[in-house]
């Protein structure tokens, strides 16, 4: 249903308000849904606050069964479920039934660790004293995530919440609703029960603001912009609500000259054209040793030119489009930019010229791109390379460092000694050598520096949503 959910019900926004979604390739309208407003999110916030005293008081085992039933259908149903996705997002359909698959795998995750919540028995240094510590559920969850990936941004922060006894209100970014309506419906068809889980669509910052007065809701997560990340540190200092914080990325990727420059250009650029560069962790600052620094170009920009870019429906498809005008003239904007201040612009840098329709934009590689240059220093969120030659490991390592984001970085070598020098000073959450997807279902997730607070993913993701209580017995 294309609707808010609250409550186990789908309505119309209370005061009928309506958004359309449009697709990115054809710009036109997709659906009209309800927009709703601060009262919308306090209706939820109300019931998700009712649902928890009984949600909580599920043990893990049944909770864990309900998450697993939630996976199952995600998996069976992916190819339909993707055909919406791509509809609202653009991406290629291929890449969307990976993003289900990958996101039935968090409710499968989290519903066993959910079991392993547990707690701790302390030795404590009196004989008549007893301390054990126990997790319990934080409460109420505001969760409010971005477009970039509709279903996996949800699932990896819904499936932890969820399975650690805490009830949510979901306010998914307004571009991609239908995909977080379609998971909705298969929470709804599990039989999680009524108010547990509640979906609010309409006006980010009123719908942020009620989440963050509203004293049920004793945690946020939120997955998007640094700029609106500190907008809710700025309310959050106002009600003590709890934060996790998903926010940008500006991953560097070093280049030793031992690895196979060949190999590494093309993997290079395959993993800079997922989902349109559109990925918090993606690579964008490559920063190059000097002796295969051409060849790197070369290689990288030739790649980039060969993709089939189109309509992310159609099966040919390997690039799709920005997700909407205003991405577009941002990603354009820093490309022309960074051009005017010294770079060198080898491929792309405009609109595909077949496309008259769409966001499209072309893989683009900028080399020559010195630290002061605004590819260096912003985050693109585009299908853009930029290129700098490095002579020295020292030089590498400070130039990756010279960033205020700290997410992801990587790292290509087969020189052991560097790998583990280079890896252990690099100052970002996720380090990944010789690979583009280093993050995983299992493993944390998270940023240093302004990338963010706190994790996803992992046995860290389920911490997030449980306090810790001590418990001491005296006069034994
Ligand atoms: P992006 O630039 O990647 O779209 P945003 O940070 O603008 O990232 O959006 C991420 C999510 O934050 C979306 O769901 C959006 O609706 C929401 N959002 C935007 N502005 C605010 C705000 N002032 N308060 C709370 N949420 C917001």
């Amino acid at each position: 249903m294309n609707k808010n959910y609250i409550n186990g019900k789908w309505q119309d926004a209370l005061h009928g308000n309506t958004w359309n979604v449009v697709n990115p390739c054809r710009e036109t309208v997709v659906a009209t849904l309800p927009f709703g407003g601060a009262d919308d999110a306090q209706a939820a916030i109300s019931a998700a606050a009712a649902a928890f005293s009984g949600w909580k008081n599920t043990n893990a085992w049944q909770r864990s069964d309900l998450l697993r039933q939630v996976a199952h259908l995600m998996r069976t149903n992916a190819k339909t479920l993707a055909a919406v996705t791509v509809e609202e997002s653009g991406k290629p359909l291929a890449e969307a039934i990976g993003e289900w698959t990958v996101a039935a795998q968090f409710f499968d995750w989290y519903a066993e660790e959910g079991k392993r919540a547990g707690g701790q028995t302390l030795l404590a240094n009196r004989n008549n004293k007893r301390m054990s510590i126990i997790h319990q559920p934080i409460g109420v969850v505001g969760i409010i995530t971005a477009w970039n990936f509709p279903v996996w941004n949800l699932a990896r922060v819904w499936a932890a919440a969820l399975a650690a006894g805490c009830t949510i209100v979901a306010k998914p970014s307004e571009y991609t609703p239908l995909t977080a309506m379609r998971l909705m419906e298969l929470l709804e068809a599990a039989d999680i029960p009524a108010g547990v889980a509640n979906l609010v669509l309409g006006d980010a910052a009123a719908i942020g603001q009620a989440m963050l007065a509203h004293p049920a809701v004793r945690k946020m997560h939120f997955v998007g912009s640094t700029r609106v990340g500190k907008i809710l540190l700025d309310g959050a200092s106002q009600t003590n609500t709890k934060l996790s914080l998903e926010l940008g990325g500006n991953a560097p990727c070093i280049i030793l000259p031992d690895t196979d420059i060949a190999a590494t250009a093309t993997s290079a650029a395959l993993a800079k054209s997922r989902n349109c560069g559109q990925v918090c962790v993606s690579p964008q600052r490559f920063i190059v040793h000097r002796s295969v620094y051409d060849a790197f170009c070369s290689g990288a920009s030739e790649a980039l030119q060969q993709f089939n870019i189109g309509d992310g429906a159609d099966p040919v498809t390997q690039l799709g489009p920005l997700i909407n005008a205003r991405q577009r003239e941002h990603v354009a904007a820093i490309v022309q930019e960074s051009v005017a201040a010294g770079g060198t612009l080898l491929c792309g840098g405009k609109r595909p010229a077949h496309l008259d329709k769409g966001y499209f934009y072309e893989p683009t590689l900028v080399k020559d791109v010195r630290p002061d240059n605004p590819l260096f220093r912003r985050e693109i969120f585009g299908p853009v390379m930029s290129v700098t030659p490095f002579d020295t490991q020292e030089e590498a390592i400070a130039l990756a460092n010279d960033t205020e984001y700290g997410l992801a970085a990587y790292l290509w070598t087969n020189n052991l000694k560097a790998s583990v020098q280079i890896s252990e000073a690099l100052e970002f959450g996720i380090v990944g050598i010789n690979e583009w997807a280093a993050h995983a279902v299992e493993a944390p997730f998270g940023g240093w520096k302004q990338s963010g607070l706190g994790y996803e993913c992992g046995a860290e993701g389920l911490q997030e949503y449980l306090e810790k209580k001590l418990i001491s017995v005296g006069g034994v």
